[in-house]
C-alpha cells in the first residue's frame, strides 16, 4: 500500500529534524569559520518546532499541502532571521506544487525540490556562485530534472541530487562570499564550506532516505 502523502511528508520532516540534530555541532562549527556561529543551532531549533507543530496535526485527515504549509510557518515562527524566510518560502511552493497529491509520484519529488529551491531563490534573490545554501540547492534542482528526462528510477534519480548538492556544496569552499554575514569577510571567507549549503546536503539527504523508499 502506498502511504499517503501528508504522512510521508510528515515523516520527511521528522527525518530532516534527526538529521539537523546528528550535525548541529558540525554545522555551528562551520558558521563559526565565516559566520556568527549559530546555523546548527537555528536549523536544529526551527526543525524541531516543525516537528512539535505537525505532531500535533492527524496526518491522516489532512492535505501534503497544509503540513508543507505548517512546516513553513512554525519554521519562520522558530527562526525569524535569515534562513527561516528562506525555508518557509522554500516549504510554501513545495505546498502549491503537492496541493493536488494524495500520494508522492516520482514527478512529485522532482517538483518538489523545483519548488523548494525556487522559493529560497525568490525570496533570498540569490544566485549559483554567491556561497549560499543555493549552490547545493541549484545543482540538486538541474540533476533531479536531468535524471528525469532521462527516465531514471527514484533510486537513481535521488542518488543524482545528493551527488550534485554534495558536488556543489564542496564547491563553495572556493567562493568569496557575496551575501549575508560571510560576504563582510570578502577574500577571508576563502577555504571554507557554507554552512547553508552544508545543511542543504543534509535536508535533501534526509528527504532522499524517506523518499525512494516510499
Ligand atoms: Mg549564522
Amino acid at each position: 500500500m502506498t502511504d499517503n502523502a501528508a504522512r510521508v511528508i510528515g515523516r520527511m520532516f521528522s527525518d530532516i529534524s534527526i538529521a539537523i540534530d546528528a550535525h548541529k555541532d558540525h554545522l555551528t562549527a562551520l558558521d563559526g569559520a565565516i559566520g556568527d556561529a549559530d546555523h546548527g543551532i537555528t536549523m536544529s531549533l526551527g526543525f524541531n518546532a516543525v516537528t512539535n507543530e505537525l505532531a500535533g496535526m492527524d496526518l491522516d485527515h489532512v492535505a501534503a499541502s497544509a503540513v508543507l504549509a505548517s512546516a513553513a510557518a512554525a519554521f519562520l515562527n522558530a527562526v525569524g532571521a535569515s534562513t527561516g524566510p528562506l525555508y518557509a518560502s522554500a516549504f510554501l511552493q513545495a505546498a502549491k506544487v503537492l496541493e493536488k497529491s494524495e500520494t508522492l509520484s516520482l514527478e512529485n519529488h522532482v517538483e518538489m525540490i523545483v519548488a523548494m529551491t525556487a522559493g529560497i531563490q525568490e525570496r533570498g534573490k540569490g544566485q549559483r556562485g554567491d556561497k549560499t545554501m543555493l549552490d547545493a540547492w541549484i545543482p540538486a534542482t538541474e540533476a533531479a530534472i536531468k535524471a528525469q528526462n532521462d527516465g531514471a528510477d527514484v533510486r537513481v534519480l535521488w542518488n543524482e541530487v545528493i551527488h550534485a548538492a554534495e558536488a556543489g556544496a564542496n564547491a563553495t569552499r572556493s567562493m568569496v562570499a557575496a551575501r549575508g554575514r560571510a560576504a563582510r569577510l570578502g577574500e577571508r571567507s576563502l577555504g571554507h564550506v557554507d554552512p547553508g549549503a552544508a545543511s542543504a546536503v543534509i535536508i535533501l539527504r534526509a528527504m532522499k532516505n524517506r523518499l525512494d523508499f516510499s
